[in-house]
């Protein structure tokens, strides 16, 4: 996604372009913003793995990947180089994350938790709207969590683990289970056993960071009803041993407003 938007997170125009090679991506991208620019400054959200470490020789570049062509790409520096501009990069779902935090349902809210479940499972913690980093970033996707094989025999798609938290209730690991694409699956029990994945997930990182919002984003969180599934969840889990953070779904275009504050960082 390309979009060009001011600071107050009004988005002025924006445009989807599939995910190619490196090259024919990017290139792409610097044409719609040669075409519909100038622009200030430019805030990236990608996919990773990423080096964010500034005092890194390779930071802002793709770390290593599975995706054709894109290990060791770039992709801070090639957009920079092109447009003579400065460029600020973050995780998508850190961009989504600042997002609710400066626009959306976290406005102002100093201690945030966004977690995204789609093809793949992310989260983020925000302070103050910094995301937080350490050797490099959370991969909350890749939680390990209770897993009883009686009443679930699936052993997970996670390529590194198998049934970690992403290996269970990513969008892949609901339509393998199923046979089915996620948002056709539509027995209850299948979806009771996708709350409780999120939800042991959640008490972990609620109980570990004590946010007091948590913003459910992604494709699966849109199936009706899941979310309140999951609170109600949390809440038999936790057992009032302290009190439950707000948990609420993610705003529209969170990931855009959020790259377009990056920007406005710089
Ligand atoms: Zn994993």
């Amino acid at each position: 996604m390309c979009a060009i938007g001011r600071r107050t997170g009004e988005i002025l125009t924006q445009a989807e372009i599939p995910t190619s090679s490196p090259e024919e991506t990017l290139g792409k991208v610097i044409e719609f913003f040669k075409k519909n620019g100038p622009v200030v400054a430019i805030g990236v959200g990608a996919f990773g793995p990423l080096d964010l470490d500034p005092s890194s020789d390779t930071y802002g570049h793709i770390t290593k990947t599975p995706k054709a062509g894109w290990s060791n790409f770039d992709i801070r520096g090639r957009l920079a180089e092109a447009l003579q501009r400065p460029v600020e990069i973050e995780t998508d779902v850190g961009c989504a994350g600042m997002g609710e935090y400066f626009y959306g349902t976290a406005k102002g809210i100093n201690d945030l938790l966004y977690m995204t479940i789609g093809t793949g499972i992310g989260g983020a913690h925000l302070r103050n709207g910094q995301v937080q980093h350490g050797l490099g970033y959370p991969e909350m996707g890749h939680l390990f969590i209770p897993h009883d094989k009686e009443r679930d025999p699936f052993p997970g798609v996670c390529p590194f683990h198998g049934d970690c938290f992403e290996g269970l209730a990513s969008g892949p690991a609901i339509e393998k289970r199923a046979g089915d694409k996620s948002h056709q699956v539509i027995d209850p029990v299948r979806w009771d056993l996708e709350a409780d994945y999120i939800a042991l997930a959640l008490c972990n990182l609620i109980l570990t960071m004590s946010p007091k919002i948590v913003v459910l984003g992604g494709g699966v969180t849109q199936h009706g009803g899941l979310v309140p599934l999951v609170r109600s969840r949390i809440e038999e889990l936790i057992k009032d041993y302290v009190p439950l953070p707000m948990i609420t779904e993610a705003s529209e275009n969170n990931a855009i407003k959020g790259a377009i504050r990056l920007a406005a960082h710089s």
